[in-house]
């Protein structure tokens, strides 16, 4: 269906969709689970609009084209405000759930990062999940299905979206016409999502964010606290500016990226070998820090930012976590002034 034709790398997940609208044999819930940023926010919206396209799920019709704008008054985005899905934001769909679709043949609702739902969240959803009406669907997406309470779990059907292969996603940049230095960076960067590579890519937010981060890592590896408020300010406002509607942690990423760079110090040490750098771009300040960092520092510090990122895959205080994760990072190494001077 063309609906789907913006998802790439999920021909499995995608069949599975398709095979089940083409025969009208829809489940009432599904939970999409994935990693960020691999299209199950944009299957969630295209399942939307097939469930309630005349065409086949076309994919260009005005009614797909309404839901793909979120402007379809019979399909509701739910997402967490800040940390948490709340309460409030659940009970809405008590009240609007037992009226019938206002233009479409099926009401749906999706609930995205549904793994952020507070307890009593959670349990308001679960009196919907019990009995929905015949019209209507929901998706949640999640990281996982073991993120979610086994209640909603079992009410669900779970459809598996993968990280997609990086070497997939290279051949794909440079089949776009990318120039063969940039795919690799954003490959390597891409935590397995396409959207997020080609957004590296074009310098949009993620982009934006990798050169924000890297040109600030000596100062919050190395420099002294202020510099480290300044660089997570400095974020803090990319965040502002960032599409909410990407369903990516800027937090994350911006720790992947951070990583990247400690990465590369331990590879330039141990094997001075230029070509396995992942910010090849970077190469003369890189070959300065390693002047300086130890592997065995840059190793602690590589530490210190994966242990973050998986705390912020829970539902952690995500500006906390990443706060900590940089003074760690900082009070892990020396500082230039002191080493230089
Ligand atoms: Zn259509």
């Amino acid at each position: 269906m063309d609906v789907f034709k913006d998802i790439v790398g999920q021909n499995k997940a995608v069949s599975f969709l398709e095979n089940i609208l083409e025969h009208g044999t829809a489940s009432h819930a599904y939970l999409f689970t994935g990693p960020d940023g691999v299209g199950k926010r944009t299957a969630a919206i295209s399942v939307a609009a097939a469930l309630n396209c005349a065409h086949d799920g076309c994919g260009s019709c005005p009614v797909c084209v309404k839901i793909r704008n979120g402007a379809h008054p019979d399909v509701e985005s739910i997402r967490p405000a800040g940390n948490s899905l709340k309460i409030d934001q659940i009970r809405g769909i008590g009240q609007s759930i037992g009226l019938r679709p206002f233009e479409g043949a099926r009401k749906v609702y999706i609930i995205e990062d549904a793994h952020l739902m507070t307890v009593e969240a959670a349990n308001a959803l679960l009196k919907n999940l019990e009995e929905p009406p015949p019209y209507v669907a929901f998706i949640l997406t999640a990281p996982g299905a073991d993120s979610l309470l086994p209640t909603i779990q079992s009410r669900c059907q779970e459809v598996v979206f993968r990280a997609v292969p990086p070497r997939f996603i290279q051949t794909l940049l440079l089949a776009e016409g990318a120039a063969a230095d940039e795919a690799e960076i954003a490959m390597a960067l891409s935590g397995g999502s396409v959207g997020k590579a080609k957004r590296i890519l074009l310098g949009g937010a993620s982009g934006d964010l990798r050169t924000m981060i890297l040109d600030r890592a000596v100062e919050i590896g190395e420099g002294n606290i202020i510099d480290v408020f300044a660089a997570k300010d400095a974020l803090a406002l990319l965040v502002k500016e960032k599409d909410k509607g990407e369903g990516l942690s800027v937090e994350t990423e911006a720790l992947v990226i951070l990583g990247s760079w400690y990465r590369d110090l331990i590879v330039l040490r141990e094997t001075s070998d230029v070509s396995l750098l992942i910010n090849k771009d970077r190469e003369p300040q890189l070959a300065q820090a390693a002047e300086r960092i130890s592997s065995d520092k840059a190793a602690a510090a590589l530490d210190i930012l994966t242990r973050a990122g998986a705390a912020l895959r829970t539902n952690a205080n995500k500006d906390l976590v990443f706060e900590e994760a940089l003074l760690a990072v900082n009070s892990a190494l020396p500082t230039a002034a002191r080493l230089e001077g």
